[in-house]
């Protein structure tokens, strides 16, 4: 054996018990009561949670969006993710129109390589350009690289209409792939962001107003809809209000494989923070402005129902930093001219802290830590494909662990505690009960419970089984 964890309690997303944990050649060996140590590396958890590393569904790093690139590369952000007890990750990296699906997953692939990720990796392929049989097809080719899960876009210009969203579902159908969707009603928002820049409307707040919770509901509504149509399943991503949680949870209860992810900024921050930021921490409308934008307290109430009784059936991050003064766009554009809510680069940092942040409030009693288990590790590694390899502390998988300090204090101080390559976090100040206190990918320590310890490159790209679900059984 060359690690064995002894004395900490396991969590799975069924069942807690205590056992130690054997790691061999990367791999969990074995799992039982006072495993013999045979020369391992012994680390005493006596007391602690013993977790599987969590697979964050959703991130964006290295992503160019607005005149810019998103602050985190596959190193930085791979180690951010590590400091935080997430050993997987889910880059989107989207086709441009005209670009054949395999030649993007190719240069984003070398792109990853040459970054150096320190933890696991995968992609999921955003669908640009579906116009023909040839370019549908694509989705065929990257899945033999080991990618069937693939995203479209209801909003922004490289969005898809209904029917190349019903065909990409059914495609998707054929060759056992999952599609997700960022749902939001593109007309109407045009609309709206038109109506409130005439009227002189430049604030962040018309953020939110301009993707508010019926933008995002009705398209929910129609995404599933059109799931329903092909006989597909279907993946929400950052699901953030009340009526499509309703929607999903509507769909599933009928039997639809209707799948929901949301995420924490969702289930923290409401709408008020695009009024006056948190000047107490230093942050500003601006720094919250992501997509979607955070929604009232009513959705936030039902995603975390919706997590409660398996409506919501995963959690991601949506991870896409900018800098403080890329955020000031907003105010004054790159070229001098004065800036509004359009120009600021959508997205915030949130890597790092999804797991700790879920974790903590299931230490305070607002869900089970199996349900926090199951939402960020066990049912993220089903749902796409590499339940084989992650998601669980069971023999066979890959050591990919983390050892949680239940009565470990802390709070989220970016210039002190945080990882990434960014300049402010939206967590800044946020206080949470326990923290990761050691994680390891494949058996070798990445997070010392202060530090970074892991290397350079040591991440690698994990293939996808194809995905396929008739019902919703998770
Ligand atoms: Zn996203």
């Amino acid at each position: 054996m060359d690690l064995l964890i002894k004395g900490g309690t396991i969590v799975t997303a069924k069942t807690s018990f205590q056992a130690d944990v054997a790691v061999k050649d990367g791999k969990i060996a074995a799992i039982g009561a006072d495993l013999p140590a045979d020369g391992a590396e012994v680390v005493d958890a006596t007391g602690k949670l013993v977790l599987p590393g969590a697979l964050d569904g959703h991130t964006h790093m290295y992503m160019p969006f607005g005149g810019t690139i998103s602050t985190d590369d596959y190193y930085d952000g791979t180690i951010a993710a590590a400091c935080g007890g997430t050993t997987t990750i889910f880059n989107f990296e989207t086709q441009a129109i005209g670009q054949p699906m395999e030649q993007l997953v190719e240069e984003k692939l070398e792109t990853a390589d040459k970054q150096g990720p320190v933890i696991d990796y995968s992609l999921h392929v955003g669908v640009g350009d579906v116009t023909t049989k040839e370019m549908l097809k694509g989705m065929d080719k990257v899945q033999e690289m080991g990618i069937s899960s693939f995203k479209v876009f209801m909003v922004y210009d490289f969005g898809v209409d209904d029917g190349q969203f019903y065909s990409t579902l059914t495609h998707a159908a054929e060759i056992g792939a999952l599609v997700g969707v960022h749902a939001e009603n593109n007309d109407v928002n045009k609309f709206l962001v038109n109506k409130y820049l005439e009227e002189g409307h430049v604030e962040p707040w018309y953020h939110y107003m301009s993707k508010n919770e019926a933008v995002a509901g009705e398209a929910d509504v129609r995404a599933i809809n059109l799931a329903k149509m092909a006989g597909t399943s279907l993946y929400i991503v950052h699901l953030d209000n009340a009526q499509g949680v309703k929607a999903v949870a509507d769909a599933r209860a009928e039997g639809y494989p209707i799948f929901a992810e949301t995420c924490p900024q969702y289930l923290y921050f409401t709408k008020d923070v695009y009024k006056d930021g948190k000047p107490e921490v230093g942050l500003r409308p601006q720094d919250f402005v992501c997509s979607p934008p955070m929604k009232g307290q009513e959705s936030q109430d039902a995603l975390w129902n919706g997590i409660r009784t398996g409506v919501v059936s995963t959690l991601a991050t949506d991870h896409c930093p900018f800098l403080k003064s890329e955020k000031d766009w907003g105010i004054t554009k790159k070229d001098g001219t004065p800036g509004n809510f359009t120009t600021i680069p959508n997205g915030c940092a949130g890597v790092e802290n999804m797991y700790p942040y879920i974790l903590s409030e299931a230490n305070k009693g607002r869900i089970t830590f199996n349900k926090a288990v199951e939402i960020s590790a066990y049912n993220p590694a089903k749902l796409f494909g590499v339940d084989y390899c992650k998601g669980a502390i069971e023999i066979g998988k890959d050591a990919d662990i983390v050892v949680y300090d239940p009565n470990k204090d802390f709070t989220i101080k970016n210039a002190e505690n945080q990882h990434g390559s960014i300049d402010h976090t939206v967590w800044e100040g946020v206080e949470l009960k326990g923290y990761p206190c050691a994680v390891y990918s494949h058996g070798n320590l990445v997070f010392d419970g202060k530090d970074f310890v892991g290397k350079k490159g040591a991440g690698k790209f994990v293939k996808q089984n194809h995905i396929h679900f008739d019902t919703p059984e998770f």
